[in-house]
């Protein structure tokens, strides 16, 4: 206990004292250090950066380094203020009159900084400078900051003004004009590593580099959250820092347990898959970080499986990442995309529901069910084969009646896609234009326009037009009522001059048939109805988020079949 109440924590006992130490912000360093020595000094400083970078830091350094009676400069020229003189040591405790800390957070009103305001004027009274830092600056309100800004327009030359925030896009761009801005980085791995490393062998703590390692990406580049998460270590371990407690202690040992869920998942195991989620829920987890860990391995796998590269991720212990290589080479891509996208569309309903225990286990009942189903690629080329039966590659039943051929209508359902079924026919004889052309169809009829490039005779054709009856030389027909009124007479010069006879087209009170167009459509719709309930199909627009059905093909048609051979890869899964 006597020990805990001297233990100092790490990030204030190793807070930087001068510009050498700070840690991996090397620009700011040489800057500002050069500014100082030469006394280039601005009047208004910027520092911006993500919280733990060390900001309030460098704010005291810059007031240090102003004001240290006896600075000195060392080879690197870095300034180093003694640390050891009055001025230092009050500002390091906070205690300095010239140094005004103020946190913006809690002091937002226009009052506040009119109180800075009002004591600008005055000379410091044991320092060179007098510094304002401002903390949080972006949080004063806009009345504030107006305030401020005729200050720092005209600034006494004695103030200088150190200001720090974590969001620079709220700080209005008439404040920012007027500053020296610095942005501090997230420190990177490497030397969050060997910063942590140096202070452990300070402190005669023994920790592994993987250890090391793993706090660093816990921290996320703030030096402060590093320190305080070896604080912790250390808490936990006491000078003996073993890689499996800071695995625990970050809660990445239950990484193995996720991995054997997401094996559960693509077996189709329900009930282990429940278990081991149950689980992991019990011992406090979240059921969206354990979803978000899902998809981390099933990410990890798939670029695995694309790349062959195994990725770099100390979070995994190796036998987790021999487990996901074993895996990785037996689930298909597609059974990795889909369940990507299921535990995506997962989590986002657990964000939305607010029983989340509930859609946890359904998603893993849902994940799992799925895996004993074909994968879309798989589903699609065994309808294009024809012969094989779905129901032995996954489990479902499917009545098979339904990829008969003969239950395929028409070739092509598209209603877009008039042009093709109406392109004129070479080989068809009766179609031949010339002297003795029998045209006896309205197919006929219309493909011959195409071909003389009368459209509007063609769209008309296509459109307005109920055959009663039709015969060469002779048409009895009823047209809507948005036909041009030529249309008979143009008809009828198109027919004499392409047969040399006179053709007899009279118009009918009859309903007739269906225009051409009339026909597509309903065939389409006809279709559309049959592939929407179709068990396939419907079970390909649930477990694929964001499919529908847009053109409908027959699958015997072989340059769509080629085109999506191309655009999936089967493979044959043991699981
Ligand atoms: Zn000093």
């Amino acid at each position: 206990m006597k020990k805990l109440d001297i233990y100092r924590v790490l990030a204030r006992k190793y807070r930087p004292k001068n510009f050498r130490d700070l840690v991996g912000q090397d620009v700011l360093t040489r800057t500002l250090s050069n500014a100082i020595s030469e006394h280039r000094i601005y009047h208004a400083f910027m520092l911006t950066g993500m919280r733990g970078v060390g900001k309030t830091t460098t704010a005291r350094i810059i007031a240090r380094s102003l004001n240290c009676l006896n600075i000195i400069k060392d080879d690197d020229s870095n300034l180093l203020p003694c640390n050891n003189c009055e001025q230092c040591k009050s500002i390091d405790i906070g205690n300095n009159v010239d140094v005004i800390e103020i946190d913006a957070a809690s002091n937002t009103g226009v009052s506040n900084i009119r109180e800075i305001i009002e004591n600008v004027r005055y000379k410091p009274v044991s320092s060179n400078y007098k510094v304002y830092v401002i903390d949080e600056v972006h949080m004063l309100s806009t009345a504030a900051f107006n305030a401020l800004l005729k200050t720092l327009e005209e600034p006494p030359s004695h103030i200088i003004f150190i200001m720090a925030t974590t969001e620079i896009r709220k700080v209005p761009i008439t404040v920012l004009s007027r500053c020296q801005r610095f942005d501090l980085n997230r420190i990177s791995k490497e030397v969050m590593v060997k910063h942590l490393s140096d202070i452990s062998y300070k402190e005669n703590i023994k920790i592994g580099n993987l250890s090391l390692e793993l706090i660093a990406n816990a921290s996320e580049g703030s030096v402060r959250d590093g320190l305080s998460l070896l604080d912790q270590a250390i808490a936990y371990c006491g000078n003996q820092i073993s890689e499996d407690k800071v695995r625990g202690m970050l809660g990445l040992s239950g990484k193995l347990e996720i991995v054997t869920l997401f094996l559960h998942l693509i077996k189709g195991d329900v009930k282990e898959a429940l278990d081991i989620a149950r689980l992991q829920y019990k011992k406090g987890i979240e059921s969206s970080i354990i979803i978000q860990e899902l998809m981390h391995i099933c990410h990890w796998i798939t670029t695995y499986k694309i790349t062959g590269n195994i990725e770099e991720d100390i979070t995994l212990a190796d036998k987790d990442r021999d487990e996901l290589i074993k895996i990785s080479e037996h689930i298909s891509l597609a059974n990795l995309t889909r369940i990507w996208q299921m535990l995506l569309k997962g989590l986002d309903d657990m964000n939305k529901l607010s029983s989340s225990i509930a859609s946890f286990d359904m998603l893993i009942i849902q994940i799992t069910y799925a895996s004993h189903l074909p994968d879309p690629a798989t589903l699609v080329k065994s309808i294009q084969v024809g012969k094989k039966k779905i129901a032995e590659i996954g489990h479902v039943k499917i009545n098979e009646k339904k990829y008969d051929k003969e239950e395929n209508v028409s070739r092509e359902t598209n209603t877009s896609d008039i042009d093709n079924k109406f392109k004129p026919d070479e080989k068809n004889p009766k179609v031949k234009i010339s002297d003795r052309v029998i045209i006896d169809n309205l197919s006929d009829l219309v493909n011959l326009t195409e071909k003389k490039d009368e459209f509007i005779l063609r769209s008309n054709l296509l459109s307005n037009v109920h055959i009663v009856s039709f015969e060469h030389g002779k048409i009895s027909l009823r047209l809507k009522k948005n036909t041009p009124k030529n249309f008979i007479s143009l008809l009828s010069s198109f027919l004499s001059d392409l047969t040399g006879i006179r053709w007899l087209i009279t118009l009918s009170n009859e309903q007739g048939q269906l225009t051409i167009r009339e026909k597509i459509n309903e065939k389409a719709l006809v279709m559309r109805k049959k592939i929407e309930i179709d068990p396939v199909v419907s079970y390909l627009l649930e477990s694929v988020p964001g499919s529908e059905i847009r053109n409908i093909y027959e699958m015997n048609d072989s340059i769509i079949a080629n085109e999506i051979n191309e655009s999936y890869e089967v493979i044959d899964e043991e699981y």
